[in-house]
């Protein structure tokens, strides 16, 4: 299996004042081409804060973060805008659609940042709004759908443009039980058709059930990585 994404005794600190929050602490991992990885942590375990870094959004106090090969932390704000339009797609836990735009709108979005034309844009959202079973709710904004819609929007979006990987932050954080499995199914299965890399953080050991390998993560500190086609990666704690 190729890498697509390696990360090389990372830690990220904050300063508040005087005080210093260490979020993590000499993360090291690597994930391949087309695995569906859970990051499983409670919550401040610095899940999101390693999401950030991986999608560029923020700099590693200390490490390396690789990914397609490209050292993360050397790319300047204008290359990492590029990178993520080129290779990476987002699902919010609060789904982050614009209020004003229709799902189609929304779906659109990330297409028009790419100077895709408004023809092909709309045949590409409308086709991806029907795959998450959205096919007659196409004009509705996001006030006029249930949260599992407008996450089924957000997971539609995140995928529109064919991205490499795609980061879910939480992605069921506000839908209830059998919601969550009918987005799961689809983050999922979306990523599995189209050969995609998935990375999923979460509180939720459910959610973690989806994933070829598993991520714990406590404190800052990778605890363990394990396998769910029974291979044992051991425990690094
Ligand atoms: P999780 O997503 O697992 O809940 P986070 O990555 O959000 O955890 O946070 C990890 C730790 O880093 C927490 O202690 C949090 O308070 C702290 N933290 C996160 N972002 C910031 C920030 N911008 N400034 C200061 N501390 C932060
Ligand atoms: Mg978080």
């Amino acid at each position: 299996m190729d890498t697509i994404i390696e990360i090389k005794d990372v830690s990220k600190i904050y300063k508040l004042g005087e005080e210093r929050v260490v979020a993590l602490n000499g993360v090291s991992f690597v994930i391949d081409k087309g695995e569906i990885c859970c990051f499983l942590g409670t919550s401040g375990s610095g899940k999101s804060t390693l999401l950030n870094l991986m999608a560029g959004l923020e700099k590693p106090t200390r490490g390396q973060i690789k990914i397609k090969g490209i050292n993360m932390e050397k790319l300047n704000e204008r290359q990492l805008v590029l990178f993520r339009q080129r290779y990476i797609g987002f699902v919010f836990q609060s789904y982050n659609l614009l209020p004003t735009l229709t799902a189609m709108e929304n779906v659109s979005m990330p297409l028009a940042f790419r100077g895709i034309p408004r023809n092909i844009r709309d045949k590409r959202a409308r086709s991806l709004l029907e795959a998450v079973g959205l096919g007659t709710h196409l004009m509705h904004r996001p006030n006029q759908m249930s949260g599992g819609q407008q996450q089924r929007v957000g997971v539609a979006r995140a995928f529109v443009g064919k991205p490499e990987i795609v980061f879910a932050d939480e992605p069921t954080g506000n839908l209830d039980s059998k919601t969550t499995i009918e987005v799961m199914d689809i983050i999922t299965g979306m990523a599995r058709q189209n050969g995609q890399t998935l990375i999923i953080v979460t509180h939720d050991i459910s959610i973690a059930e989806y994933a070829d390998k598993i991520i714990h993560i406590k404190d800052g500190i990778i605890q363990s990585i394990e396998y769910t086609n029974g291979e044992e990666g051991g425990s690094l704690a």
